[in-house]
């Protein structure tokens, strides 16, 4: 059981005591990546290792070294870890999340290259590898989502106003009588079984009762396992928010959230990652503590593979 300060600070006077220096926010690092105490990456002794005066950590077995931040999202930063962890802190106390020019003006970042790339980073930490599938009952649906192209902003220049349109498919618990479960989110190229049938497999339960449309994409649900309903909608006069309310309201949360807080500049190939932090915030919007979601937050990244500038600027299409 995580407790409020102990495990994560309790509010930012008490993270601003917790994280005085960078070796305070080393060693909470080394705790999250670490929690029974440091294990050779190379060959898996875990006695205490040898450390150096620069945050080093050398193996006593087989002499090697590394540090906390090596292979993790930190991996090679020039940014201080105080700044990482501010910006964590932010990231999950704000309840809709932060852009990159409001990270980079609460921070006092120097570029907002930095703080663009320091929030992709964070994006790519925000999926739990070997999350539970949804169960209950499932309404599963596709809608698009327009967006404008932030590659413009990025480059220093102004924001223009070229819009595009991708499609997301929507799965979401639907609770009794009322109320929303967890979702999944996922773009997909098109609306074909090829897309969707993929999606609803890794995403849900088999035996769960999933709520369609009539779309043709999902006719072999039944033979997938699925306990299938089917809405069919005859005209204009079968509305999807009064058969699929579920997936309606998330579709519309997402779109706010996309255009409120990106003001909608978000690139189409980095939709993946804004579609995981959506899911990341959603799925913990009732956590009795934004603390414990900048605990959370912090523990995925030290466990997930570093990502250069390069590559996450590569995503640009
Ligand atoms: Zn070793």
């Amino acid at each position: 059981m995580l407790v409020s300060g102990r495990d994560y600070p309790r509010d930012w006077n008490q993270f601003l005591d917790w994280f005085a220096d960078e070796a305070a926010c080393l060693s909470y690092l080394e705790q999250l990546r670490w929690p029974e105490g440091f294990v050779c990456p190379r060959c898996g002794d875990a006695s205490e290792p040898y450390r150096s005066s620069r945050g080093r950590l050398m193996c006593r077995v087989c002499r090697y070294q590394c540090t906390v931040t090596a292979g993790t999202v930190f991996d090679k930063t020039r940014t201080p870890l105080r700044t990482w962890l501010a910006a964590a802190w932010y990231l999950t106390n704000q309840k809709y999340g932060v852009s990159a020019l409001g990270l980079q003006r609460v921070l006092g970042l120097g570029s907002y290259q930095t703080s663009w790339a320091m929030l992709h980073r964070f994006r790519r930490a925000m999926v739990r590898p070997g999350r539970e599938p949804l169960t209950g009952k499932v309404e599963v649906d596709e809608s698009y989502v327009g967006m404008r192209d932030s590659s413009k902003l990025l480059a220093g220049a102004r924001l223009k106003n070229h819009t595009s349109r991708s499609l997301v498919a929507i799965a979401v618990e639907m609770q009794q009588p009322k109320g929303f479960g967890r979702i999944r989110l996922r773009r997909v190229p098109v609306d074909s079984e090829r897309y969707l049938l993929p999606f609803v497999r890794d995403a849900v339960e088999p035996g769960t009762r999933v709520h369609t449309d009539g779309s043709a994409a999902y006719r072999s649900l039944s033979e997938q396992g699925y306990v299938h309903q089917r809405s069919v909608h005859l005209g204009s006069d079968g509305p999807a928010h009064v058969s699929m309310p579920g997936v309606h309201r998330l579709a519309s949360l997402l779109k706010r959230w996309l255009l409120g807080t990106h003001q909608g500049a978000v690139q189409p190939a980095q939709l993946d990652y804004y579609l995981d932090e959506f899911t990341f915030r959603f799925n913990r919007r009732t956590s009795r503590s934004r603390g414990l979601l900048f605990y959370r937050l912090l523990e995925q990244a030290v466990v997930t593979q570093p990502v250069t500038y390069q590559r996450i600027v590569a995503r640009r299409a």
